[in-house]
C-alpha cells in the first residue's frame, strides 16, 4: 500500500524498535509512549482499520491476539496491561494500517471516552 507508514515500516524503509516479528505480523514501540510500555501490533498485509476486519482476513485478528500475550509478558506486564485499537476519525486513528496499541507499565487512567 503506497504511502501508508505503516506498510513502509514492514518493508523497512522507514525504521523502527522491532521487540517481535514473524511472517505475518510485527510489533515496535511507539515513537510518542504514552506509557512505560508502549508497543503497537501490526499485520504485515495492510488492513485498514477494525473496520475493514472481513471473513476472509479475520484470522489475523487472532494470530495479533497471540502475539499481545507473548509480547506483554516477554515485557514484564504480568501486573496488567490494555489492548486499544482506534477506528475512524471519532477514536482519533491517525495511521490508517491497522494497529493494536498495548499499554502498561504504569495504573493506567480508567476513562474510555
Ligand atoms: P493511532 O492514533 O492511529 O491509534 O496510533 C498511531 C500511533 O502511531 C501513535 O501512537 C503514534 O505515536 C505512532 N506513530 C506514528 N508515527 C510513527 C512512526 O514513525 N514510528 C513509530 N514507531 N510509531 C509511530
Ligand atoms: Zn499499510
Amino acid at each position: 500500500m503506497e504511502n501508508c507508514l505503516f506498510c513502509k515500516i514492514v518493508a523497512g524503509e522507514i525504521p523502527s524498535n522491532k521487540v517481535y516479528e514473524d511472517e505475518l505480523v510485527l510489533a515496535f514501540r511507539d515513537i510518542a509512549p504514552q506509557a512505560p510500555t508502549h508497543i503497537l501490533v501490526i499485520p504485515k498485509a495492510h488492513i485498514g482499520s477494525v473496520a475493514q476486519i472481513t471473513p476472509e482476513n479475520s484470522g489475523i485478528v487472532a494470530h495479533i491476539f497471540q502475539v499481545i500475550a507473548k509480547v506483554a509478558e516477554a515485557e514484564g506486564l504480568q501486573n496488567g496491561y490494555r489492548v486499544v485499537s482506534n477506528c475512524g476519525d471519532d477514536a482519533g486513528q491517525t495511521v490508517h494500517h491497522l494497529h493494536f496499541h498495548i499499554l502498561g507499565g504504569k495504573k493506567l487512567a480508567l476513562e474510555m471516552a
